[in-house]
């Protein structure tokens, strides 16, 4: 297949940044169609980038003669889209996470293993930004020693809470835990190759009173202890005063690693009477643009080439029981063990 004709469903916060991308900087793809439930975004697309347009997946995946489908729809929808465009003989690239909930996604990575001739690629994209990709390989070649503790921050800007509570009011984001955190459960994973037993979480909406109504925490913070006793801290927020705040420290027995511990948008500093100040990064689409153009791009080359993803279906799967365990601990107010 010299060029990949695509699909996308879902053309909200991410679903039209995915498209863009595809359209002006992917090589060896041609998107062909978009679907969306909101007019005003299909026409956006239909004038900017000549797409075809639908507002029913199903057809779009029927009828539009595409090879493979990019799912950026609300994360409810993941499973059953992806089961249908699977049945369908279309490759699948999906947004995280692979869905709400546990019976539901084991049943799809059912699907997704009866169609092994057909590549399935889920969106955890940090494994695609350069600076965990550097970790990656400092703490495979042993550089800090042993992992002994990890702390990950994902926190929003509040400049975005308008619009994640106008997300997560249409529809279940899932929660702190597997909304936001999950990013750093799978890097987690990934990074130490090791399981979490159990998990203790709080939570609270100190920052946003209003996402009390819709069921979710603003701020959530889970302790997890690992099969060896390596421990890790996620803290999930939406709150940032500043900017963007995905931050990653990894503590080894022989050295550390710190990931964007201050989210600086450029290198330039500014030294006034007012004291010194840097600009911040403002979104995750800012902060990683390089990864998901990345991504995109495995995924087409990957379709190009018969190739599996690097992510496995199961590493979704994995990374979602565990979200569910921390979102179930601070709702339970309790200890729980994962197995
Ligand atoms: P959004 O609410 O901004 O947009 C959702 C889009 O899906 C809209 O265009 C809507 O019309 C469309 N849609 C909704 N229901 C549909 C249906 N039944 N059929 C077809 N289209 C439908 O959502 P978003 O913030 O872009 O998030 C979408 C997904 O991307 C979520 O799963 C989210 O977890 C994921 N996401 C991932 C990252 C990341 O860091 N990788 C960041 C943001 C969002």
């Amino acid at each position: 297949m010299d060029i990949v004709n695509v699909g996308v469903i879902g053309l909200g916060r991410l679903g039209m940044a995915h498209t863009e991308k595809l359209v002006t900087i992917i090589s060896d793809v041609n998107v062909k169609a978009v679907c969306a439930l909101d007019i005003e975004q299909l026409d956006y697309a239909a004038k900017t980038f000549s797409v075809d347009t639908y507002t029913d997946y199903k057809k779009m995946i029927d009828q539009s003669g595409i090879d493979a489908v990019i799912i950026v729809s609300p994360t409810g929808f993941h499973p059953e889209m992806t089961r249908y465009a699977l049945e369908a003989g279309k490759h699948v690239f999906c947004e995280k996470p692979l869905g709400l909930e546990l019976d539901e996604v084991k049943e799809m990575a059912e699907s997704i293993k009866e169609h092994d001739d057909l590549v399935f690629q889920l969106g955890f994209m940090r494994r695609f930004d350069q600076s965990y990709l550097r970790a990656k390989e400092i703490i495979d070649n042993k550089g800090i020693g042993e992992v002994i503790y990890i702390r990950a921050y994902g926190i929003d800007p509040i400049s975005g809470l308008e619009s994640f509570t106008k997300f997560a009011t249409d529809n279940d984001s899932g929660g702190i835990f597997v909304d936001m955190c999950i990013h750093d459960i799978d890097l987690i994973r990934w990074y130490t190759q090791m399981e979490p037993t159990e998990v203790w979480s709080i939570g609270n909406n100190i920052a946003a009173p209003q996402l009390k109504e819709i069921n979710e925490f603003e701020t959530g913070v889970a302790t997890l202890k690992f099969e060896n006793n390596m421990i890790a801290t996620l803290i999930g927020g939406r709150h940032a005063a500043h900017g963007n705040q995905v931050e990653m420290e990894i503590m080894g027995s022989n050295g550390w690693i710190r990931i964007a511990q201050e989210p600086k948008k450029d290198f330039l500093t500014l030294f006034t009477h007012n004291g010194i100040e840097n600009n911040c990064l403002q979104s995750f689409a800012e902060r990683f643009e390089q990864a998901f153009r990345d991504e995109l791009n495995d995924f087409i080359q990957n379709v190009k080439n018969n190739e599996p993803s690097s992510i496995s279906v199961d590493d979704g799967v994995r990374a979602l029981l565990i979200a569910k365990a921390c979102k179930e601990s601070a709702e339970q107010n309790r200890l729980i063990k994962i197995n």
